[in-house]
């Protein structure tokens, strides 16, 4: 299997489709997938001119690249049985025309690697002629050759919790590790840092679910846990370091379990050096992929002032509202009769507002709702209305370098300056 890399298609891949670069096909073929059932024909034509040869002439062909993480899952498989190109045939969706192609979307409606195009006829798959997600994927090959190499199925339980576990919580966010802030925010978090967490957290949710013996997650025997958690841990592994160093990426049994695989087991070496192939040479070195993301590439150097001293208490300050992430205090020298600051807790790199990016969407917002809020409350001396000021940098005479809205009132203010 070819994992050698294309550059000009990853980037127009990587833009247009998923967070998945492109790297050149597993195989060479043509160009049309003819296919058909008891109920339905379908004809699938490429985008290019040769539209008379099968695509492939195997009984599935897999839409798959070397570095998708849930397509690594499947390929496990089909590597541990040591299935036939003629049982599966892996081929990139680029020779579809791409993720977002008609024909591709027509085999994978949300435009996700991998696809099944399942073309010999299978009671097993009961008329259905292509599947998507790869869990759906990995359960249909797994039936379909139940017969032949390990079951993935040892402790069904336990490698469904772990699988389940996996697809639902840390799936959904694991692009935390590696999309651009203009594709925050992340399911339920809005911001890198706290996806971070909620990671690092189920992570360890799922180390608490392994069995206490054997190689792999389920025991002695590999399961369909290990295949579908071995390529998120190879992401997590290689990228959580780039944000903080200061920790191991993996809790610890998950830890030995991910080296004692990579190392000691033929088919999860080839897994972690097909993904990992392209993270660091296609990601990582051309096109130097971290560089832009907060923290991991961009991070806040800039020195500490007076109100991370505030924020942890250390000096006083006349705190009138506090939540988990903001902090409001009257101003030690007002400028008006009330004159209150309000601070996010956690500057992460907001020194001033020039350097907001859309990873501190959310911080902004809880900034001027909290402002608007206290402009609202007599009790602090505001009466018909508020000025709210941000001050930035040398020429908006800013200060204090940790941003802060100022929220001025109980006078009538004169025009600006
Ligand atoms: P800037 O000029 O940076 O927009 O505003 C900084 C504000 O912080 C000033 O209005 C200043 O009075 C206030 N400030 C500076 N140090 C302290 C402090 O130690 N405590 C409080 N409560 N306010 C401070």
């Amino acid at each position: 299997m070819s994992s050698t890399k294309s550059i000009g298609v990853f980037i127009v891949l990587l833009l247009s489709v998923i967070d998945i670069p492109n790297v050149s096909g597993f195989s060479s073929a043509s160009k049309v997938i003819t296919s058909s059932s008891a109920t339905t024909s379908t004809k699938l034509t490429m985008s290019s001119s040769d539209a008379a040869a099968p695509l492939s002439t195997s009984d599935h062909v897999l839409f798959d690249l070397p570095v998708s993480n849930n397509g690594a899952r499947v390929r496990a498989i089909i590597y541990k049985k040591q299935l036939s190109t003629q049982d599966v045939e892996i081929i990139s969706p680029m020779r579809m025309g791409g993720l977002k192609s008609l024909e591709y979307l027509a085999l994978s409606p949300q435009g996700l690697m991998p696809a099944l195009s399942i073309q010999k006829q299978t009671p097993l798959a009961n008329g259905m002629k292509h599947l998507s997600e790869s869990d759906t994927i990995a359960r249909y090959l797994l039936a379909e050759y139940a017969g032949v190499g390990p079951s993935f199925q040892p402790d069904n339980p336990r490698s469904n919790q772990i699988c389940r576990w996996h697809d639902v919580y840390l799936t959904t966010i694991q692009g935390c590790l590696y999309k651009p802030a203009s594709r925050l925010p992340l399911g339920d978090y809005a911001d890198r840092k706290s996806a971070i967490s909620a990671f690092q957290k189920n992570l360890k949710v799922i180390e608490g679910f392994m069995s206490d013996e054997g190689m792999y997650l389920c025991g002695d025997e590999v399961s369909l846990a290990d295949a579908s958690l071995f390529p998120t841990c190879i992401f997590a592994n290689y990228m959580l370091p780039k944000f903080d160093s200061s920790q191991p990426p993996l809790p610890p049994k998950l830890n030995t379990w991910f080296d004692n695989l990579r190392t000691n087991d033929s088919v999860f070496a080839k897994i972690y050096d097909e993904i990992m192939d392209t993270l660091v040479t296609s990601w990582e070195e051309t096109n130097h992929r971290w560089d832009s993301i907060w923290l991991a590439g961009q991070r806040d150097e800039a020195p500490g002032t007076i109100f991370d001293k505030i924020v942890a208490k250390e000096i006083p300050a006349t705190i009138v509202k506090e939540d988990e992430h903001i902090l409001a205090f009257k101003d030690i020298n007002p400028v008006a009769p009330a004159h209150i600051l309000v601070i996010p807790k956690d500057r992460n790199g907001l020194t001033n507002l020039r350097k907001a990016s859309a990873e501190h969407t959310d911080i902004l917002g809880r900034l001027l709702v909290a402002a608007g809020e206290i402009a609202n409350d007599s009790e602090l001396g505001f009466g018909d209305g508020a000025r709210v000021v941000i001050n930035d940098g040398y020429d908006g005479g800013q200060e204090v370098y940790h941003i802060h809205v100022h929220v001025l009132g109980g006078k009538k203010m004169g025009p600006m300056a």
